[in-house]
């Protein structure tokens, strides 16, 4: 790389996240994570190990306006004009239509997809005064529709839409705009169900397994990259060929 470059993680206290952040510092990036819990931010540093000025985490709610910007604030004071911003964030609440609360419906899409408005906003100005840029959204497999996923499945195909429309956006001034859609991947969240259910769910992918974060990383890292400069507003999906069939496969 030609000079450091500073990468922001949202989420990245955990699962896929901690991993892109993890793989970022190990390719000379500067990392800021930013999470909403202190003790997992803590414990995501001693994972990511003694990187000094190279890495900081950050405490924020992504959904909240205020908190975002005095997050990116402080990571432009302490890092300089942000380079790369993966937008990572993001919970579940399934459940079906007739069950679903407005409070889970507002909750999914703000973290999902609000956040990633939010963050664009703090980083595009400065990506734009430098003529470069990298900007990696996480959505889903699930945004072609799942089944008691109405929520989720929505604000992941808003994340497409936000990815597209940015890459028109933003092309001219040297940055890109890319989503990764994930299928299922190993992750803290997956760890929480039972043995037989996850290796029900491995069976529903044509690969037969299940992904891991370096999986995703991998993906990331090439978005993230100068040498992906002439790709944009497109959806890569890292699932497995699960995006290819039914889940009954
Ligand atoms: P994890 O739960 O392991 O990590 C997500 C991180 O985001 C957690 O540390 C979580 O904190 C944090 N977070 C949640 N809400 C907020 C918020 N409001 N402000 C700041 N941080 C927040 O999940 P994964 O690594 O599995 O998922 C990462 C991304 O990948 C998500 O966008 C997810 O939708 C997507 N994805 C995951 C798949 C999978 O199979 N794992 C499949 C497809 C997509 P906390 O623990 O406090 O909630």
């Amino acid at each position: 790389m030609s000079k450091t470059k500073t990468a922001v993680v949202t989420g990245g206290a955990s699962g896929i996240g901690l991993e892109i952040a993890a793989r970022l510092l190990g390719d000379g990036y500067r990392v800021a994570i930013i999470d909403r819990q202190p003790a997992a931010l803590a414990q995501a540093s001693r994972t990511l190990g003694d990187h000094g000025a190279a890495c900081l985490a950050v405490e924020a709610d992504v959904t909240d306006g205020e908190q975002v910007r005095a997050a990116f604030s402080a990571i432009r004071e302490r890092a300089g004009t942000i380079d790369v911003l993966v937008n990572n964030a993001g919970i579940s609440r399934d459940s079906r239509l007739v069950n679903m609360s407005e409070e889970d419906w507002d909750l999914v899409l703000d973290v999902n997809l609000k956040s990633q408005f939010l963050c664009c906003k703090e980083s595009v100005p400065g990506m734009i005064a430098a003529g470069y840029g990298r900007i990696v959204n996480i959505s889903s497999r699930a945004w072609l529709g799942g089944f008691g996923q109405a929520n989720y499945s929505a604000s992941k195909g808003g994340v497409v839409s936000l990815t597209r429309s940015l890459a028109i956006e933003l092309a001219k001034d040297g940055i890109t705009v890319n989503a990764i859609a994930p299928g299922i991947i190993d992750t803290p969240l997956l760890q929480s169900y039972s043995d037989e259910t996850r290796a029900k769910l491995a069976k529903t992918v044509p690969a037969r397994r299940v992904g891991s974060p370096a999986d995703v990383a991998q993906a990331a890292l090439f978005f993230a990259s100068e040498q992906s400069s002439y790709i944009t507003g497109q959806v890569l999906y890292v699932c497995g060929g699960r995006s290819l069939s039914s889940p009954s496969v």
